[in-house]
């Protein structure tokens, strides 16, 4: 049995195509590269949807991460933002949301290469006291967004008690993310386009807005006439409409998330980064919604 590579005349212009390639192979190298080695997902949540990122058995972090970059592997993601996930006890209240971020900043402490953004959590009805949460969210846990599920924090998006944390978010340079699911009256995103036009300064980003075909329609609107939100792809329904909000509202407002929880794990192939590859898009403007997009937006370059 001879292997078939061994039947390929070695001979000296091969040798010198391949340690010299022309500059077009070598920019399509480092465009493939790019494409499928720097794959940076914004949306993977800590823990389980029940149970949020406090779980008491010995290990969990160790179970979570192992589970998690083997999944990672397997679908060519190198990077993601690691986020709180709600649905906590809370049973001594802001104590309980402090150990919540405290769990997120030590996960991501555990390998910042793959993680290098992570996101903590606050309770609108904790108050005044989440604006001091805030402070030790940036300075002493170094987090770099805050993640908000309003259905299962109890108060709409838009409630009056977001207003003084999102000035405080603002003040202390943090991302603000805001799940509007169209699952949730609580969440829906014309909620938040009235906050993007209170706070014209601060930049969202909008996580499950493009669930169902009316959320969507509704969310490339409000992409269209604000500047200031960025939607993630979870829940995307295909190519085609991947292409028509590239189109309409820009490259430059669509960022990759998968929606990943690891307990039990969302998926193991990951179908909206297939759509997405698939969708036809230019390079440039895969790049920006694979990667780009995130690492702007996070600072990270
Ligand atoms: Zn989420």
């Amino acid at each position: 049995m001879v292997c078939t590579h061994e039947a390929v005349p070695q001979n000296g212009a091969l040798l010198d195509l391949l340690s010299n390639p022309p500059a077009r192979l070598k920019n399509e190298h480092r465009l493939l590269e790019g494409r499928f080695m720097e794959i940076f997902d914004i949306h993977h949540h800590l823990g389980s949807l029940n149970g949020g990122s406090l779980r008491d058995e010995a290990g969990w972090q160790d179970r979570d991460y192992e589970n998690r970059v083997r999944i990672m592997d397997a679908n060519g993601i190198a990077t993601a933002a690691i986020l709180a996930a709600t649905g906590y006890i809370q049973a001594e209240g802001i104590k309980d949301t402090m150990r919540s971020n405290d769990s997120v900043a030590t996960y991501r402490r555990r390998d910042p290469k793959r993680f290098p953004v992570a996101c903590g959590i606050v309770e609108p009805l904790h108050g005044t006291r989440s604006l001091e949460e805030l402070e030790r969210m940036k300075h002493e846990l170094q987090l770099d967004g805050v993640v908000w599920h309003s259905r299962f924090q109890g108060l709409a998006v838009d409630h009056p008690l977001m207003r003084p944390l999102l000035k405080k978010v603002e003040e202390l340079g943090l991302v603000p993310l805001i799940h509007t699911n169209a699952e949730s009256n609580l969440e829906a995103v014309w909620r938040l386009e009235r906050l993007a036009r209170e706070f014209p300064d601060l930049t969202f980003l909008a996580l499950d807005a493009l669930t169902t075909n009316t959320n969507s329609q509704l969310a490339l609107d409000i992409a269209k006439r604000t500047t200031n939100i960025l939607f993630d792809t979870a829940h995307i329904r295909g190519g085609g409409f991947i292409r028509q909000f590239v189109e309409q509202a820009g490259s430059h407002r669509l960022v990759f998330g998968s929606l990943f929880y690891s307990y039990p794990a969302s998926y193991e192939r990951c179908a909206t980064l297939e759509e997405i590859k698939a969708a036809g898009l230019s390079e440039a403007d895969l790049a920006n919604v694979l990667s780009l997009n995130a690492k702007k937006l996070f600072k990270l370059e």
